[in-house]
């Protein structure tokens, strides 16, 4: 078998059998594929699908394009959350440490920026000092002594993916079930956990915009998933307007920072209660997960989650006691402009990969895979649906490098932002949970 006979026959419309995924995964990893045969790879599964045969067993050979964690000798259960990717989501921030409060282990392998959504391993890296390419072993002791670690899959883990992912961020070829199930099962199932929670985003910022497809997606990733011995659940999440009230990596941490340490509500704080209730009630740490919800609200109100996000970023490099620290730590960008509104009304829309792009654009994610991020810009105090605005009030503060940088950004953002005379009905934050 070779990438040229493989990709050939795909050209043709035939569907690539276990034995290709196999052969694909393995030459990923090796890197006898190159980049170029693995941009048309992504490419021919994006247009023509791979059936779900096909998809599982991607799955299962890029799962198997590495090595597999054994959380065995851990005294407690094992699990991990994650999202399909959306803007200003940066729940898996106040999750994980969350979740460790509360006993359950966390070993969250997770991803940088995709397309125009924000990576969690790119907004942890805003902190200065912090690097999340560690290696299987520092993996093992950061999880056992501080209960959570949000890492990148090391070279071992899951390397198919990671290969598959960086050419997907830069070839358009991200919005596909089966790339987006493969990828995120093969590092999760070889992650070895024992209980996982999907948030599935759905709205104008997902990869999933529609609902029918977000739901068909969600329930792909629950039977791979389950298929391969995990208990998991997917929520269906609303990504219509960004989950915190910021887009891009510091800003992003920031938020991050107030609903740990500051006990502030608004829709990242409900979110992270119901998808962390789920963990601890999947995990068996919850009666039900309205207790596992009570119990994530008396830990971010005690500050018990803070400590555990304070031992996280001090063991991967960052600031002593960042809980503390934040405000002082966090890289901010020179200039900063506000998007004035157009005219009075409430705000009727938001697109959020136009909001994304916005961000990339500011140099807050990557337009090819050799950017450089710059942790510092991005969109704070971002409006929300259905509020009410006077014309020429702020609908959002750009964090740029440069003047010119944000005056771009700022026509971005109003472009995105839709002002009209009536509210929209406002969207359920979770629509659906799919077992
Ligand atoms: N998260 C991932 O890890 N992979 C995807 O393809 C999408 C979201």
């Amino acid at each position: 078998m070779d990438a040229v006979g493989i990709l050939s026959a795909m050209r043709a419309g035939e569907r690539p059998d276990a034995g290709a995924m196999q052969w694909v995964a393995a030459a990923l990893a090796s890197g006898e594929m190159s980049d170029a045969q693995a941009g048309a790879f992504a490419m021919a599964v994006c247009r023509n699908g791979l059936g779900e045969p096909g998809r599982v067993a991607l799955t299962m050979a890029m799962r198997d394009s590495g090595d597999w964690l054994d959380w065995s000798d851990l005294p407690g259960p094992v699990c991990d959350k994650h999202s399909t990717g959306g803007i200003g989501d940066c729940l898996s921030l106040v999750l994980a440490p969350a979740l460790a409060a509360a006993g359950v282990f966390n070993p969250m392998i997770s991803g940088r920026g995709l397309g125009h959504s924000g990576g969690t391993l790119d907004k942890l890296e805003a902190i200065p000092g912090v690097a999340t390419e560690v290696g299987n072993d520092r993996l093992r002791e950061i999880v056992r002594d501080c209960g959570c670690a949000i890492v990148s899959a090391s070279g071992r883990i899951a390397p198919a993916d990671r290969r598959l992912y960086a050419v997907r961020d830069v070839t358009g070829t991200v919005p596909s079930i089966d790339l987006i199930v493969a990828s995120i099962l093969s590092k999760k199932l070889a992650g070895g956990i024992g209980a996982l929670v999907l948030d599935v985003k759905t709205g104008s910022g997902a990869f999933m915009e529609n609902r029918d497809d977000a739901r068909a997606l969600a329930r792909a990733l629950v039977d791979t998933a389950r298929g391969a011995g995990c208990k998991t659940q997917a929520f269906l999440t609303d990504m219509n307007q960004p989950l915190a009230d910021a887009v891009g990596n510091a800003v992003e941490v920031a938020a991050s920072m107030q609903v740990l340490t500051g006990r502030v509500g608004g829709r990242l704080y409900d979110l992270t209660l119901e998808l962390g209730g789920a963990c601890l009630a999947l995990a068996g740490a919850a009666e039900s997960p309205a207790d596992g919800a009570a119990r994530i609200a008396a830990l971010l109100a005690s500050g018990a989650a803070a400590e555990r996000f304070s031992a996280m970023v001090r063991a991967l490099g960052g600031p002593a006691d960042v809980a503390e620290s934040w405000r002082r730590d966090l890289p901010v960008a020179p200039v900063t402009l506000p998007v004035p509104a157009p005219r009075a009304g409430h705000v009727a829309a938001i697109d959020g990969v136009a909001l994304g792009m916005a961000v990339v654009r500011l140099g807050g994610g990557r337009l090819r895979g050799s950017d450089v991020i710059d942790p510092a810009v991005g969109l704070g105090a971002m409006c929300r649906l259905g509020n009410r605005v006077a014309a020429g009030a702020p609908l959002a503060m750009v964090h740029a490098a440069d003047p010119a940088a944000a005056r771009l950004a700022a026509a971005a953002v109003l472009d995105a932002v839709h002002v009209a005379d009536a509210a929209p009905a406002p969207d359920p934050l979770v629509s659906e949970v799919i077992s």
